[in-house]
């Protein structure tokens, strides 16, 4: 058996000062990776900053990933996007006309921001770029009846792919009424072209990835080969984020079938197409009575032993009210003890 690898995201700091001494602590404790997020608001407002952030993270021996927190509102994370106010054009649009909350994936505005996004986070020197559940538009306050992107863009998209015979004549004369299964494979299609782009960028920068797919059948997102996109060119590391709490999972033994189905589907895509694999442990809005069965599970995902485990994030969120768990200083006393016991090679002495 290997040893797993530790990791942490970290966010809400910008004071360097202050994440060094955090930098250092993370260090003592067995962690040897942080995850940093790189918002809109960190590419606008804090780059030189974020530089030395990385700078400090690396001297404390920590390895770097920097995350698209929330950035055009088609990555994880509690930012907000700047872009699609000042490109209205960018965002997605539903059948009602509504503007959703997010850039539509097929957007080459879209494309262009974030290369430059990648070239702002390859100049802070961080080593990789962990792509976080990269989504089209949730249901929620910014897309409250879960509709579908139908903008011009997708529309032309699809036109020319049924004209090369990959889609009906309803997609190139109707998008909008075409049925669902058609919509369904032309937004994986459209996420994995958006997914190679981006990662084939970032190669080009030097950077690895490490990308983060949400768990299947969550956030109303079309179904994508795990394998297709562990194998793109560039991906160094797949992996998923099995969140049963926050996912509305409930019950010892559909806790256990999705944390066991999704460390095995993640593990198989990164083995078949011959990388590592990252898996992530909810360490926010934990209920206090729910803190043993997040360890149970806990222990269940590192049973399976991925090369490295994640916890999102720093000292159970304690810092961030909407994130943080009940007891976030219990919580994370316990995990650190746990991963700690977990992470080293159990056949070396
Ligand atoms: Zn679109």
């Amino acid at each position: 058996m290997t040893r797993m690898k530790l990791a942490v995201s970290y966010f809400g700091c910008r004071i360097p000062r202050h994440v060094k001494q955090d930098m250092k602590r993370l260090r003592h404790l067995g962690f040897e990776r942080v995850v940093h997020t790189f918002s809109e608001n960190d590419l606008f407002y804090f780059r030189r900053t974020m530089k030395d952030i990385v700078a400090i993270s690396q001297d404390a021996g920590l390895e770097v990933q920097l995350d698209p927190w929330g950035v055009g509102g088609v990555f994880g994370g509690e930012a907000f996007s700047r872009w699609i106010i000042e490109a209205p054009e960018l965002a997605q649009r539903g059948a009602s006309g509504r503007p959703l909350g997010a850039a539509c994936l097929n957007n080459p505005g879209l494309h262009e921001r974030m290369r430059e996004w990648t070239d702002a986070a390859s100049q802070t020197g961080a080593e990789w770029i962990f792509w976080d559940e990269p989504h089209w538009a949730h249901r929620g306050p910014a897309n409250p009846d879960g509709e579908c992107c139908v903008c011009e863009r997708c529309r032309r998209e699809a036109a020319a792919l049924a004209e090369q015979g990959s889609g009906s004549n309803v997609m190139r004369d109707d998008f909008v009424h075409a049925p669902k299964a058609e919509i369904e494979r032309f937004r994986t299609r459209s996420m994995v072209n958006f997914l190679k782009n981006l990662i084939g960028h970032a190669a080009s920068c030097g950077m690895r990835s490490s990308i983060c797919l949400l768990p299947r059948g969550t956030g109303n997102q079309p179904d994508l080969n795990w394998i297709e996109i562990a194998r793109l060119p560039g991906v160094a590391e797949f992996g998923t984020d099995p969140y049963w709490q926050a996912f509305g999972i409930e019950g010892q033994e559909k806790r256990d079938r999705f944390i066991d189905d999704h460390t095995n589907a993640a593990m198989n895509a990164s083995q078949t197409a011959g990388i590592q694999t990252m898996m992530w442990i909810q360490a926010f809005r934990v209920q206090g009575a729910q803190e043993d069965d997040l360890l149970t599970g806990t222990r269940r995902l590192l049973s399976h032993r991925p090369e490295t485990v994640a916890v999102w994030g720093f000292e159970a969120c304690a810092h961030m009210s909407s994130l943080a768990c009940e007891n976030p200083r219990r919580l994370w006393r316990r995990l650190v003890h746990l991963l700690g016991q977990n992470a080293s090679d159990p056949s070396t002495p």
